[in-house]
């Protein structure tokens, strides 16, 4: 600032001291709330299931040191640990960020009781909001399960596929058809859906499907497990773009969706370096597919983070950008912190360094509900 606008600013406070200060505050704290005060209608959450560090590094060096995370202004960590293991299972994981408990590993949306607790998408569902769910393993896995169901134990897949018909859930793609239409009970849970269009891989093309936002939409991709994108996987992408406009035009009071990239997990249980590379890569795909619309948006607020780390998956010294050398210390999950990315409105909250539970109860304070005395 120049010392003669100083000077002027100094004379005109004098002037009129009292109600100039009064102003000046006005105005300074109108400034510090401006963004605070903007809330998103819609939420999406993606999950990159088994997705640490070493997988975003290696999978942005793999695509030419380049990631669509780089293009989201906050930054988070949570810690992941599950209520009996510090090493989470993703049944776990996702109640935390589900139902903001922490609970053992396997619960699907129940407590460390057995007791089901309301998940965010059926509160959300309760309050008029449309809500959606896209995997690219079996919608009744335990990642999109646990939005949905409530089960104690992650493997009851066709108990856990008769609780998407206790939800309304206006639009929901991802495999495991086997497990609504060829159950041990001999019920066809696909003719039990109302007001729904439901159909299937064997019967359309995905991008065929009618988004009619008179009925709510149920599309199986996969008769169990899809198969792996480096073996011709390629729905996620539209998959993501047709629940989010869909969601967007259905959605007259905001959208709960959460999208989930499952197999970087695979990949890492596999230790199999290329499976992670090439999962990787079609996420960050539909993360940039759904960044697109939040930034077109402007009321929608993402949020991309992981379960776990899976495989304790490594750089190694010997490594090129162009040629990675990877190790792995496990088939299984690790203990390692999670980074969170978040666009949009309200993205602020979810810097720091906090409990996966967190990110429910950020989610609540960014949709504006009313808090939760206790869990
Ligand atoms: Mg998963
Ligand atoms: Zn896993």
């Amino acid at each position: 600032m120049k010392k003669a606008t100083v000077s002027l600013i100094l004379l005109a406070f004098m002037a009129c001291k009292a109600q100039e200060r009064v102003i000046v505050k006005e105005v300074i704290k109108e400034v510090a709330t401006e963004k605070k005060d903007i809330y998103p209608k819609n939420i999406i959450l993606m999950i990159g299931d088994g997705m640490g560090l070493g997988q975003i590094s290696a999978g942005m060096y793999n695509q030419g040191n380049k990631t669509v995370l780089e293009e989201f202004p906050v930054i988070g960590i949570h810690k992941p640990a599950a209520i009996d293991n510090l090493i989470t299972d993703s049944a776990a994981a996702a109640t935390s960020f589900a139902c903001g408990i922490k609970t053992y590993n396997g619960a699907i949306g129940v407590n460390a009781d057995t007791i089901p607790v309301k998940t965010i998408l059926e509160e959300a569902e309760e309050r008029g909001l449309a809500t959606g769910l896209v995997a690219t393993s079996t919608i009744v896995h335990a990642t999109p399960a646990s939005f949905i169901a409530h089960n104690k134990a992650r493997k009851n897949y066709e108990e856990i596929a008769e609780d998407f018909l206790e939800t309304e859930i206006d639009i929901f793609i991802g495999g495991g058809k086997k497990y609504f239409d060829r159950r041990n009970d001999d019920r066809d849970l696909l003719s039990e859906f109302k007001g729904y269009k439901i159909s299937h891989y064997a019967e359309k093309e995905l991008q065929e499907i009618s988004l009619d936002t008179n009925f709510n939409i149920g599309y199986l991709t996969a008769d169990a497990d899809p198969i792996p994108a480096a073996q011709g996987r390629d729905y996620l992408v539209p998959a993501s773009r047709i629940a989010v406009e869909f969601l967007d035009k259905k959605g007259t009071n905001g959208f709960f969706l959460m999208i989930e990239g499952a197999q970087i997990d695979w990949g890492g249980h596999a230790n199999n370096s290329d499976y992670i590379l090439t999962e990787f890569s079609d996420f960050d795909k539909a993360i940039a597919q759904v960044l697109e619309f939040v930034k077109r948006d402007g009321e929608t607020l993402l949020i991309v983070t992981a379960d776990h780390e899976t495989g304790g998956y490594a750089i190694q010294p010997e490594s090129t950008m162009d040629s990675l050398v990877t190790a792995f210390t496990s088939t299984y999950h690790t203990g390692t912190m999670i980074p969170v990315f978040a666009y949009g409105p309200q993205a602020e909250r979810f810097a720091g360094i906090y409990e996966n539970t967190e990110i429910y109860f950020k989610m609540r304070q960014a949709y504006q509900w009313a808090k939760l005395l206790s869990k």
